[in-house]
């Protein structure tokens, strides 16, 4: 049964789809170029502050875009959905299943469905005129790098479980420029909800002193009477995982990981 979930989190990845994504990658890369190529002009002393200032804002924001959407579909929603569930859902869901899955994927799946939900920021700058004042000029920067990021993250996500990125990528990491494997390894161990910002990682500590999560659950909870993490789907698996334990497996959840590991392929446990 679950090497049957399994292949159906994995194999839900159709050509349509690709397609589709390729599609997208193919337009979010010409008006990304299209945008960028209307900031050149003559430089004055006032774009070299704005430059930085808005790169990081950008970069900032596709922090907190992937703490959100990354918080909502392992938290609420599933694989069963319309559209979203498979589309999305379900490269969520496939990921703590089986952690290692997306770095088995290319490009164009890896980072496919971030393109469209990537190229919002900078959309939202087509209306603006960069040479027209320096603030416009900013915004649109500030835009591009953000719907850049948006649609790295998924790509820096899998180079943090990659054993071996790239050398430039593991500088970044080690730096952490971007999300790092250690910081990263927070958000895969129990209680499985923490550190859901997954592109530079650093909302997370923000996000965790101010309990924004557990937070937002509880509000969600209290209007619409949902509870968080309450996806059949993930029942089935963790029920079908219980039972491949070998007899007498211990219960502490550190050793329960261990013994998975050990009795041969099973996969890992997703969320509570
Ligand atoms: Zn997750
Ligand atoms: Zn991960």
């Amino acid at each position: 049964m679950a090497e049957g979930q399994h292949k159906e989190l994995a194999g839900g990845y159709s050509k349509t789809q690709r397609a589709v994504e390729t599609c997208v990658l193919v337009v979010f890369a010409g008006v990304e170029v299209y945008l960028l190529s209307g900031l050149i002009g003559p430089l004055m002393p006032a774009h070299v502050v704005v430059l930085p200032v808005a790169m990081l804002l950008g970069y900032l924001g596709a922090d907190f875009l992937s703490g959100m959407v990354h918080w909502f579909c392992d938290t609420w929603g599933s694989i069963s959905w319309p559209l979203v569930g498979q589309t999305v859902l379900r490269t969520f869901r496939e990921h703590h299943f089986d952690s290692k899955a997306i770095t088995r994927h290319d490009f164009v799946e890896t980072n496919g469905s971030n393109a469209a939900i990537g190229m919002v920021p900078m959309l939202c700058t087509l209306p603006l005129t960069p040479q027209e004042s320096l603030w416009s000029w900013g915004a649109v920067l500030c835009g591009c790098t953000m719907s850049f990021f948006i649609l790295m993250t998924s790509q820096i996500h899998k180079w943090a479980h990659s054993d071996e990125p790239p050398r430039p990528v593991a500088f970044l990491q080690r730096w952490n420029l971007i999300l790092s494997p250690r910081h990263h390894d927070k958000h895969h161990t129990a209680p499985f909800t923490r550190n859901y910002c997954i592109t530079a990682g650093w909302l997370n500590p923000v996000a965790e002193y101010f309990r924004v999560f557990p937070r937002l659950e509880r509000l969600i909870t209290l209007t619409t009477g949902v509870e968080p993490r309450k996806d059949p789907l993930s029942d089935q698996l963790i029920a079908e995982l219980l039972r491949r334990l070998p007899p007498k497996a211990p219960l502490d959840a550190t050793e329960v990981s261990a013994s998975v590991e050990a009795s041969a392929a099973v996969p890992q446990p997703r969320h509570p």
